[in-house]
């Protein structure tokens, strides 16, 4: 009696409840380790890169201009798989538990932050974010022998003012080249 049991099923799902009452009802209940949108953090992030190169989407890309840098996050295109948090190295991106992501408008999908490039200061090109330099010249520093911490500081400041080509081919004449310390 397939038909019977159809009725019977249908009659049943007339009194008990299917689905959710969204978005009428109360909120959902998430559970924990729930992988929703992602945010960065605009203060800790250094516009290095790394998320966009894992990003297996495509959700985030870089847009290079002459003076910044953009990482550009596009939810509409996001598979909340956490590569960009787990390769952050800044622990600047986390995926949150946040899964309402409804709007009228595509653009409330998207999320930039805006970094100012730094310039050779030998050829003129952009090169990195200032503040991926910053961060890169904090961490050597920390990580550095006290008894030539002074010297490399003062390296450093020199290294960081020119772009990788340049450094590779000024070294001898600005005294950085790495022979010298051997
Ligand atoms: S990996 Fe982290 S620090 Fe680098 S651009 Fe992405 S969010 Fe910023
Ligand atoms: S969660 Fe995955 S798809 Fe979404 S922005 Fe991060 S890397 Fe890209």
């Amino acid at each position: 009696m397939p038909s019977f049991l159809l009725l019977k099923e249908m009659i049943k799902a007339l009194h008990r409840c299917v689905t959710t009452r969204y978005p009428f009802g109360p909120p959902a209940t998430i559970i924990h380790g729930y992988r929703g949108q992602p945010e960065i953090d605009k203060e800790k992030c250094t516009g290095c890169g790394a998320c966009a190169q894992a990003c297996s989407t495509e959700a985030i890309r870089i847009k290079q201009g002459e003076d910044t840098r953009i990482i550009d996050i596009f939810y509409g295109k996001c598979a909340f798989c956490q590569r960009c948090e787990d390769v952050c190295p800044e622990d600047a991106i986390r995926l949150t538990e946040r899964f309402e992501l409804a709007g009228y408008e595509k653009e409330s999908l998207r999320v930039y932050n805006e970094l100012k490039m730094s310039k050779c200061a030998n050829c003129g090109h952009t090169f990195f974010p200032d503040k991926q330099i910053e961060i890169m010249k904090k961490r050597v520093l920390e990580n550095i022998k006290a008894n030539i911490k002074t010297e490399v500081q003062s390296d450093l400041e020199k290294y960081s003012r020119y772009c990788v080509n340049c450094r590779r081919s000024l070294s001898f004449t600005m005294d950085t080249h790495t022979r010298k310390w051997y």
